[in-house]
């Protein structure tokens, strides 16, 4: 079967544009500018560079960015005193918290000090809660950037069965919940997949659209999926490689060379979901600055 590639890094760009022109003409009508804060705690290669991404993004959008970063010891008080600052500063409209954060700092209490309308990684309950009650709210950005992806390529969910591999709170829960919503977006009859899951191989070969969350690198192999599915790759994995000049090239959750030939759409790793992930937390921002979602 001849697949298409849903092309993230492509539309992304196109939304890059379309939020740095609302940005122009917002400030030219006396608005203001979208000002994201970030922090980052300790220094994982892997954190460090998708902060680095989000803050890159942010400039090149036309935002104001800060990047807050503490070493591996930071205390959880000296963090919140922080996140209190940022929750206080009428200048930020947005705070996002890089995960993960280190064992003697609790991720969960950290999400909730901060400030759902500043929220824009749409981690706190509040958001999480309203995304589930269909009312408005920062809608997580890798979730939000695949439905756009979906969306923005005429792909139609409504009716469909959708199955999600993964449960986690920032990727295959919300996704799970947002495609079951009486919405454009949603009406998928969707089944949400995870490690205690008895026969996936026989569920997900029923899927029109497969979302793989899982974090294991080559997971869904051609057998499991359906002749002329749509098939969505969350993951990302850094793998060695002597064909890269870095020496390693990134990989997805599923065996992309097998598996594309069976689609009728597809993901590539990296270019899919990477980068629209990261225009999502734009928009979230842009959101917040207009304050659209809290008034
Ligand atoms: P996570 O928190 O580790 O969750 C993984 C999920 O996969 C869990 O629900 C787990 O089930 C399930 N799982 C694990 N092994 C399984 C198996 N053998 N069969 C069925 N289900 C299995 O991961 P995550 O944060 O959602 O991230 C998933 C992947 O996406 C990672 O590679 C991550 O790097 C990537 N990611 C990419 C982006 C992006 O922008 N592209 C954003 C976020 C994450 P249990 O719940 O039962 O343990």
């Amino acid at each position: 079967m001849a697949y298409k590639l849903l092309n993230g890094k492509e539309i992304s760009g196109q939304i890059k544009t379309e939020i740095s022109e609302k940005v122009k003409k917002n400030i030219a009508e006396g608005g203001k500018r979208p000002h994201l804060a970030a922090i980052l705690v300790g220094n994982d290669g892997a954190s460090e560079t998708y902060v680095a991404h989000k803050v890159k993004a942010c400039e090149q959008a036309g935002f104001k960015s800060g990047l807050f970063r503490f070493d591996n010891k930071v205390s959880e008080k000296e963090l919140f005193d922080k996140i209190n600052e940022i929750n206080n500063n009428d200048d930020i409209d947005g705070l996002i918290v890089q995960l993960p954060l280190p064992e003697h700092i609790s991720e969960e209490k950290v999400i909730q000090f901060i400030n759902p309308k500043k929220d824009v990684d749409g981690f706190h309950p509040v958001n999480a809660g309203r995304m589930t009650l269909g009312l408005p709210a920062y809608i997580s950005a890798t979730p939000q950037g695949i439905l756009e992806l979906i969306k923005r390529n005429g792909i139609e969910t409504s009716g469909k069965h959708c199955v999600v591999i993964g449960r986690s709170n920032i990727v295959g829960r919300p996704l799970s919940i947002l495609l079951s919503q009486k919405n454009e977006t949603g009406n998928a009859t969707v089944t949400l997949c995870h490690s205690r899951t008895k026969n996936l191989k026989e569920i997900s070969r029923h899927a029109d659209i497969l979302i793989a969350a899982i974090g294991k690198e080559g997971f869904v192999s051609k057998d499991m999926v359906k002749e002329g599915a749509v098939v969505i790759d969350v993951g990302i994995h850094r793998v060695k490689s002597d064909k890269t000049k870095s020496g390693w090239k990134l990989k997805g959750d599923v065996k992309f060379d097998e598996v594309a030939p069976k689609c009728s759409y597809i993901t590539p790793v990296p270019g899919g979901v990477g980068p629209m992930t990261i225009v999502s937390l734009l928009k979230n921002t842009l959101l917040a600055a207009e304050k659209k979602i809290y008034g």
